[in-house]
């Protein structure tokens, strides 16, 4: 193998390089997948050993089939493979085939997005993209606009930072571009469920405004928002001379998938002159699905909404767009550099996609989406994302039928909750059982499912994003977790 190359370019031996590179690291991932668990099951001090990496830097190098042969030999074996029906921990998903030659193409042309002159044809069908994903969350496609990301929590900063400049100068009359935060920024607030994603305290932090200015609103028993709760916290704010700009929906929260009433919401928001941002990280891949798409179409309301694709999506990490109903919000976000994006530029018909942009230089990820919606198109996608839900619905039935076992919340979206109950003449308590069963599933057995914490019980967690389970797959695994008890 040629592996001195430096560079694919149009000679013949740097291409031949190219894709012998390519096809013995496709080799080398294929046979990784012969072990049929999730995890290979090392604990972290033995692994920690066998990955200790003394000289990362040695003087001399190694050929590419050297360099390939240590990573199929220590890396590999060991790390997660989300493809597996033995994972549910999070809401990580497999990466279908299509989107990682996708990638391939990604980092082989490496375009960057900031300018049309790094990316043209990827700036091009990044707009069309978006254009298409702002048809498909229900905006009219000539007023909003959007842009990709590197995840839901830079989305949802990107939106709820557009929500506070929006608010200070249609309200307040204020430019926080140019002076930044008003003298009375200590009164913001912005409200969302107590079990939203902690990218909203962070993102009030970065925004200067800190934790204190989100509000927790308590949950109902479905998890979703109080809305009459709000409504209350709203009014006391509004009494004692706070400012509330911004409620936050969150379309699938992330341990229980629970999606916010955002019709609802709209209405309290348009009552009190606030921006609605819709968190839908984990729920927008629900528009995908025939069967249950009606449970998001109140995404349409909102102003701003985080989709992630590296979620229900099943495209590789990392890949999310923010999209916003008025485009002329994004005027936020915009700065212009003498280097890079000239206003004459957007004159001549460049689009420099970095005005909308937290990050300057920036992925391709639109193409992952472009050949995935293409090639799967609406009817294969919503066979994938309707399977889904249907496990869930049917791994919490078979739950809510056994005595040993206690459920929580009726899936909306693809997460199961639960707890098991100690048997009655067990000494462990529920809590160290839950907790015992994760870890030798994951040591043991290979099986990967997650761990949260529900009305102060120690809970399991299965967060359902792969097709290929099945009801008999489901089970297996419910039979497995009962015989650990
Ligand atoms: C995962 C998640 C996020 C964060 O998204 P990243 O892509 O991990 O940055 C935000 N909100 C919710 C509801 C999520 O589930």
């Amino acid at each position: 193998m040629q592996s001195n190359k430096l560079f694919l370019t149009p000679d013949a031996a740097d291409k031949s390089a190219y894709i012998d590179i390519m096809t013995a690291t496709a080799r080398a991932v294929a046979a990784a997948m012969d072990h049929p668990r999730a995890y290979a099951g090392m604990e972290p001090y033995a692994l920690r050993e066998a990955l200790h990496t003394d000289e990362l830097l040695p003087a001399e190098g190694c050929d590419f089939a050297g360099i390939l042969a240590d990573v199929k030999d220590r890396i590999l074996p060991n790390l997660l493979r989300p493809m597996s029906t033995d994972y549910m921990a999070h809401l990580h998903s497999p990466a279908l085939l299509e989107s990682i030659a996708s990638e391939l193409i990604i980092a082989t042309f490496n375009q960057s997005m900031d300018s049309w002159d790094q990316s043209p044809a990827a700036t091009e069908i990044e707009v069309e993209v978006i254009r298409n994903l702002c048809k498909l969350y229900g905006y009219d496609e000539t007023l909003a606009d959007g842009v990709f990301t590197s995840g839901g929590s830079q989305s949802n900063l990107s939106g709820l930072l557009l929500a506070r400049d929006w608010f200070c100068n249609t309200h307040l009359k204020w430019d926080v571009k140019k002076s930044g935060l008003p003298e009375n920024f200590r009164k913001f607030r912005m409200y969302s469920s107590e079990i939203a994603h902690f990218s909203m305290e962070k993102s009030a932090h970065l925004m200067g405004l800190g934790y204190e200015s989100v509000v927790k609103v308590p949950v109902n028993d479905a998890m979703q928002m109080d809305i009459a709760a709000l409504r209350e916290l709203i009014k006391a704010d509004v009494a004692a001379g706070n400012l509330p700009f911004c409620v936050v929906a969150t379309v699938g929260t992330t341990d229980f998938g629970s999606i916010d009433n955002m019709q609802e919401l709209r209405k309290l928001c348009d009552e009190y002159n606030m921006w609605l941002h819709a968190d839908a990280a984990y729920g927008s891949g629900v528009i995908m699905s025939a069967k249950y798409a009606h449970r998001v179409a109140g995404l349409a309301d909102c102003d701003s909404i985080t989709v992630d694709f590296h979620k229900m999506f099943m495209l590789p990490i990392s890949c999310s767009a923010s999209l916003i109903k008025d485009k002329r919000n994004f005027d936020a976000l915009t700065i212009h550099a003498d280097y890079l994006n000239r206003e004459e530029d957007e004159e001549d018909g460049y689009i420099n996609l970095v005005n909308k942009s937290m990050q300057t230089t920036r992925r391709f990820d639109a193409l992952k989406v472009w050949m995935s919606f293409r090639m799967r198109g609406a009817a294969g996608w919503s066979e994938i994302i309707t399977r889904c839900i249907d496990n869930a619905e049917y791994f919490y039935n078979q739950l809510a039928a056994d005595k040993s076992v206690e459920v929580f919340v009726k899936p909306e979206i693809s997460s199961v909750v639960f707890r098991l109950l100690p048997a009655p003449d067990s000494k462990e308590d529920a809590d160290t059982l839950n907790k015992r069963i994760r870890r030798e599933l994951l040591h043991k057995r290979g099986v990967v499912i997650g761990q949260t914490v529900c009305r102060g019980h120690v809970c399991l967690k299965f967060t359902l994003l792969n097709p290929m389970l099945t009801y008999g797959k489901l089970d297996e695994l419910l039979q497995l977790i009962l015989s650990l008890r």
